[in-house]
């Protein structure tokens, strides 16, 4: 059997994936060329790589979006192949045009296939023809009028709510969900305007909203010689705002038949379109264990680590013996079965109190232990070391953690683990949240769905513990710098002491008193717990709160003390009393409304002179390929607007300004 040589990668990527990709290429000899844009220049992935180049500043359309650069550059160094990594241009078909027009190999499917599978009314044809079940739909083409007519008669048929979905759409943009059928006219018209400055496509469709369903998963994988087999399947029902949040595999808590009836669904639509690399045949899956595909992501998934882990291949490695030519049944045994259970969870910068607003700042601390132990394996794929900045650039994701283990709670408990011994201090992330979702009862049973996130409290900080818990690290720490002892040893045994900050944003205040059998009792005048400290020092502490045994970790940083532990992670703040008061009080007389994070306007909704309501929203910003919406506070007239779609925004730029007290 002939088959291309590849001794050199370039991988048009960055981040985690960029350094997985090396990872495999360094196992299998092969030299590898990374990219990188300004603000990457010292970045990990650049780092791992034999050689790098630099593509343009840090926004992605200058960069790693930037085809004439990458095309420029692949011209110069002539590199055997090109790996896309996932996100960027994975899925841009006129790319890999170019790229097919060039005497090297693109690692993922042909254009045409591309092409087709990004269109997802055209990968629903293809579905259909394959046999795959289909969620109900119809598509939004034709005058107002009729689309109206058509809706109606489909929400009579199937029932509501429906979901309207851009056919371009990706990373959970561009859905709308319909409720009510009146205002169905402006959801259609505002879905397809969204869909055109995303995705540069107006088409859009509605489907039926599969209610209380799980996402799940298949990998495939195909052959230059018509093979397409499937490699298990995964769960991925946690989203939040339609995205991933963890992801298992395999699937937990499916029947056989259904299972049966996703895999070859998947080889079938493979076999369709003669389906060459690694991809992702996505369905729902309801109550009843009905199906219905959703779409096929044509690039390595995001958690293609939880497969590797049960299945222990390396997909990576598996596309790029594909890419050479090499035949599927040559490389694996006929049949995959698979090895326990694995969990991945995606750790983001963002602030889940906060409505998920992505975070941003040099990280002081990044340590993720990554010890495997008997029978659970440890495996955190990142892009980021200590010292590294996240900016709004990119993708707010810092790392993947994933534990393998013998059974899916033997694999959740070591997740928890790791995410409690983890400290990550200089920037805020969503470990808390991710624990709390690990220990979610739904999750823990299997009755979690795409809705759990948006309908289960999952994430609720209880204050008066975290305030007891901040209180006594901030006074280890304190001792641990002074030499003294810690500060709740010297309080008077008989006073009490008020101990005040600011945790996640929330300020908090605490009565603190010692109640004479080496014990304190920390209250927040409603209700009270008991505290005891047992042992701290410089990084770590180990108390008792509530008669729960605590191991904390901790680092203090400029003023901000970072906290970590099975509870979550907290970011205390002193509490800066006057500093507070006059920034409030500027606040309300200027009316000015500040960009809460940096990024880049996308769209501004108002001009000067309109009178808004409370909750009217003004403009909406993109960060971390992420949108957030800046709404007025109260009802007022915009006195100015001082920024325009595309302006990059620093955090705290002034946006607009408000009048609020003119209404
Ligand atoms: P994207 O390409 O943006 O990721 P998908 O079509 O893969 O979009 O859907 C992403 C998520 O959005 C799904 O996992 C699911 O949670 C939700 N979703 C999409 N279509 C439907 C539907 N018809 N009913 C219910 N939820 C849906």
């Amino acid at each position: 059997m002939s088959t291309k040589s590849i001794s050199s990668i370039l991988i048009v990527n960055r981040g985690e994936i960029a350094c997985r990709i090396i990872d495999s290429c360094q196992r299998e000899g092969i030299h590898t060329i990374a990219v990188y844009s300004d603000a990457d220049a010292s970045a990990r992935h650049v780092r791992m790589a034999d050689e790098a180049h630099r593509l343009g500043p840090a926004e992605t359309a200058a960069s790693y979006l930037n085809q004439e650069a990458l095309l420029a550059l692949i011209d110069t160094i002539s590199p055997d192949a090109v790996h896309p990594g996932y996100g960027f241009l994975s899925e841009n078909a006129s790319f890999v045009k170019q790229l097919e027009q060039r005497p090297l190999t693109f690692i993922g499917p042909s254009s045409k296939v591309i092409h087709a599978m990004g269109d997802k009314i055209e990968a629903k044809k293809i579905a259909n023809a394959a046999g795959a079940p289909l969620v109900p739909g119809m598509l939004c083409d034709g005058t107002e009028e009729d689309v109206q007519k058509r809706i109606k008669a489909f929400a009579d048929k199937e029932g509501l709510p429906l979901i309207i979905k851009a056919a371009a759409g990706g990373g959970g943009r561009g859905m709308r969900k319909v409720h009510a059928l009146d205002g169905l006219n402006e959801s259609v018209a505002a879905a397809k305007r969204e869909a055109k400055a995303f995705f540069d496509n107006d088409a859009v469709f509605v489907e039926k909203l599969i209610e209380g369903a799980r996402h799940v998963e298949v990998q495939i994988i195909g052959d230059t010689h018509g093979n397409v087999i499937v490699l298990g399947d995964r769960d991925c029902s946690l989203q939040r705002f339609h995205q991933k949040v963890v992801e298992e595999a395999p699937a937990p808590f499916l029947r056989e038949r259904t299972r049966e009836t996703l895999h070859s669904a998947a080889i079938s639509l493979g076999k369709e379109v003669s389906y060459v690399g690694a991809g992702t045949v996505e369905f729902l899956v309801d109550a009843e264990e009905r199906c219905y595909f959703l779409e096929v992501n044509s690039r390595l998934q995001v958690e293609h680590p939880v497969t590797e882990c049960i299945f222990g291949i390396d997909i990576v490695a598996l596309q790029i013996a594909v890419a050479r030519g090499e035949k599927l049944t040559d490389l694996l045994p006929d049949t995959q079965t698979p090895n326990g259970h694995a969990i991945e969870v995606r750790l983001c910068a963002e602030k889940p109190q906060d409505n998920f607003i992505a975070a941003t700042g040099t990280l002081a601390r990044l340590d993720i232990p990554a010890q495997s132990s008997e029978g659970l394996t440890i495996r955190v794929d990142t892009g980021v070391v200590t010292g590294d900045r996240i900016t709004h650039y990119y993708d707010s994701m810092i790392a993947k953690c994933i534990v393998h283990g013998p059974s899916r709670e033997a694999a959740r408990q070591g997740l928890l683990q790791v995410l409690s011994k983890s400290l990550i201090a200089g920037v805020e992330t969503n470990i808390g949240f991710l624990q709390s979702l690990l220990r979610l009862p739904a999750f823990i049973e299997g009755s979690h769905t795409i809705h759990t996130i948006d309908t289960d409290p999952a994430y609720v900080i209880d204050t008066l513990r975290s305030a007891a818990l901040a209180a006594l690290t901030d006074s280890v720490a304190y001792a641990d710098t002074s030499g003294a002892p810690a500060q709740f040893e010297i309080a008077d045994l008989r006073c009490e002491r008020c101990y005040r900050c600011t945790i996640d944003g929330t300020e908090v205040s605490l009565q603190i008193r010692h109640d004479g059998r080496n014990q304190w009792i920390c209250s927040d005048g409603h209700q009270q717990l008991s505290l005891q400290l047992h042992a701290g020092d410089a990084n770590s502490l180990h108390c008792t709160l509530e008669h729960q045994e605590l191991e904390l970790r901790y680092l203090r940083c400029d003023d901000a003390l970072w906290i970590s532990g099975p509870f979550g992670a907290l970011k205390v703040l002193p509490y800066y009393p006057a500093l507070k008061s006059s920034t409030a009080a500027a606040k309300k007389h200027s009316g000015s409304i500040s960009s809460p994070l940096p990024g880049k306007v996308l769209t501004v909704h108002v001009s000067e002179g309109d009178t808004v309501d409370a909750g009217t929203v003004l403009i909406t910003i993109e960060s971390m390929k992420m949108e957030h919406t800046i709404k007025a506070e109260a009802p007022g007239v915009v006195q100015q607007v001082l920024v325009n779609a595309e302006t990059i925004l620093e955090s705290n730029k002034v946006l607009a300004i408000v009048d609020y007290d003119k209404n």
